[in-house]
């Protein structure tokens, strides 16, 4: 069949569906359709965070901000961002971290991969969320304040038991950061291992506040 240029050009910006509900999927949003990702909405989990973390991880994170539960259309959407590596999707994801990031930091901070990692995954997830913050609320980013310096298996692949252990002496901090209110960005928190071992590390080399931002927290 020949395509005329018009329908070809409209099989090339609508060629993808949805993978929730299946209809053609609108390139701004793809692969979504704008109707499912429109349906993502904040969840104000601010009011059961705080007894679901050690009183070790708010001994180092001064807040928490979680956008929705990890379920659903954004846990689809983190996923494609991450391991389909769609980084327009991570854009989106990072813009809804806007409205819910504390304006009062002085940094942006994203949550590290291993040079190794980096280098495997192509980009850091975290960092393009941090990115879409830093511009929109005009915070200054950090892509070198906070460095990992162990390649440590997976915290997906671990038990909840063995998270702590996991990440104890992985991440080092290279530059001054003395008074500084931090924004440490990640894409998703589970026990909240990675983040509180993050925060530690950055409030021993002289932070004075660290304030946790991800996406999605598990439920
Ligand atoms: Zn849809």
């Amino acid at each position: 069949m020949k395509l005329s240029l018009g329908s070809f050009l409209y099989e090339i910006v609508f060629n993808e569906k949805c993978p929730i509900c299946n209809k053609k999927s609108y390139w701004k949003v793809s692969p979504f359709c704008e109707i499912c990702w429109s349906s993502i909405k904040p969840l104000n989990l601010n009011l059961f965070i705080k007894e679901d973390f050690s009183n070790e991880f708010w001994k180092y994170v001064d807040s928490l901000s979680c956008f929705a539960a990890y379920d659903g259309i954004l846990k689809e959407a983190i996923n494609i961002f991450k391991y389909q590596k769609i980084k327009r999707i991570g854009k989106l994801l990072g813009k809804l971290l806007v409205d819910i990031s504390p304006k009062e930091l002085d940094i942006l901070v994203p949550v590290p991969l291993h040079p190794k990692k980096l280098k495997t995954r192509e980009f850091n997830q975290s960092a393009i969320l941090a990115k879409e913050i830093s511009n929109s609320l005009r915070i200054p980013l950090s892509l070198t304040i906070l460095k990992k310096i162990k390649d440590n298996p997976p915290q997906v692949s671990l038990k909840a038991s063995e998270r702590k252990l996991n990440v104890k002496d992985v991440y080092s901090v290279s530059k001054d950061i003395k008074n500084l209110k931090i924004g440490l960005v990640d894409d998703v928190i589970t026990t909240g291992a990675t983040l509180a071992e993050c925060a530690k590390v950055l409030k021993r080399a002289g932070a004075k506040e660290v304030h946790a931002i991800t996406v999605a927290k598990t439920v």
